[in-house]
């Protein structure tokens, strides 16, 4: 038995009025945790689980950790979560709510994640939050559901950060034999994948500078790139304001709210960004994200420069 749930496939008004064209959703925000995180992060702890681990050790503050957290309760397994200085209160409240334990380390994910390493001992599995082949397994399921709802959509567009959701996806449309292109959205600062493909090659961002942490991987992980060159796959980026705009957007037409690294996916809509151009039937893979509230939206809107836009 899987630790996510089947989450519905459904044709959206709203952004098919707003785009003048077929727009379908995945909505991956209905998973028990929030995100799409738990299809990955569940099979990887449910593997290390048979495989003998006394203990999850995860190092993302985010939506992996609050994944993690989940899994090991559901899995009777503690969990560690190491979360840098910078990850909020109310992340940090997700997970130790759930019972994992919560170690606070380094400035940033980088810091957190060397420690994680250097801690781990006998018994412990290692939850990567993006590079990990088990991860992307569970992650393709998004694809098995949707090809069993019929839903056939010429371009499927989701967030990149690390590029997990990605490999997942694309070995789903794969395993299917569908060469379905993807869309790749990011914000400008955070879109490690749009500069590699620009420069062709595997680029490590200086620094993150985006509101959309779930996003804010350095350096896409080595197998996301290279499927660069075996399927087709776009890269767009919105700025920080248009992903929050899109965010406080979509709940008003849907009743959901979002963090502003899925708002990315659903801006590409009604930003109507040019790499839809060619493409009549969209899925947008609504990837979620615990860690968003309305008053912190509202409170970005305000506070956003207008003239970031990409
Ligand atoms: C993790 C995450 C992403 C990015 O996924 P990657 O696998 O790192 O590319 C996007 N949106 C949300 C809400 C996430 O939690």
């Amino acid at each position: 038995m899987p630790l996510h749930v089947r989450t519905p496939t459904c044709y959206s008004l709203a952004l098919s009025r707003a785009s003048g064209r077929k727009v379908w959703l995945k909505l991956e925000s209905l998973q028990p945790t929030g995100s799409f995180k738990l299809r990955g992060i569940g099979l990887a702890c449910q593997h290390h689980a048979r495989h003998g681990a006394k203990r999850f050790v995860s190092s993302s503050g985010g939506n992996a950790g609050i994944a993690a957290a989940y899994a090991g309760r559901e899995l009777g397994i503690p969990v560690t979560v190491v979360v840098p200085e910078t990850t909020p209160a109310r992340a940090r409240r997700r997970i130790s709510d759930m019972d994992a334990e919560i170690l606070v380390h380094g400035a940033s994910w980088q810091e957190a994640n060397e420690h994680t390493l250097a801690m781990l001992g006998d018994g412990d599995a290692f939850i990567h939050p993006f590079d990990d082949p088990v991860v992307w397994s569970g992650h393709s399921t998004i694809i098995d559901e949707v090809v069993e709802d019929g839903v056939r959509p010429d371009l499927v567009v989701l967030s990149v950060g690390g590029g997990g959701l990605l490999s997942g996806v694309v070995k789903g449309l794969q395993r299917h034999e569908l060469t379905t292109p993807v869309l790749a959205m990011g914000t400008t600062g955070a879109s490690c994948l749009a500069q590699s493909v620009a420069r062709k090659e595997r680029i490590v961002l200086p620094a993150i500078d985006s509101i959309a942490t779930s996003l804010g991987a350095r350096q896409v992980a080595e197998h996301a790139f290279a499927l660069l060159s075996k399927h087709r796959i776009g890269c767009a980026v919105v700025s920080d304001l248009q992903a929050v705009d899109a965010c406080l957007r979509f709940l008003d037409d849907h009743r959901i709210l979002v963090e502003p690294a899925c708002g990315a996916s659903i801006a590409a809509i009604y930003e109507q960004v040019a790499e839809l151009a060619d493409f009549q039937n969209i899925l947008v893979i609504v990837c979620g994200g615990a860690l968003a509230s309305v008053e912190q939206l509202t409170a970005w809107r305000r506070s956003l420069p207008s003239t970031n836009a990409s």
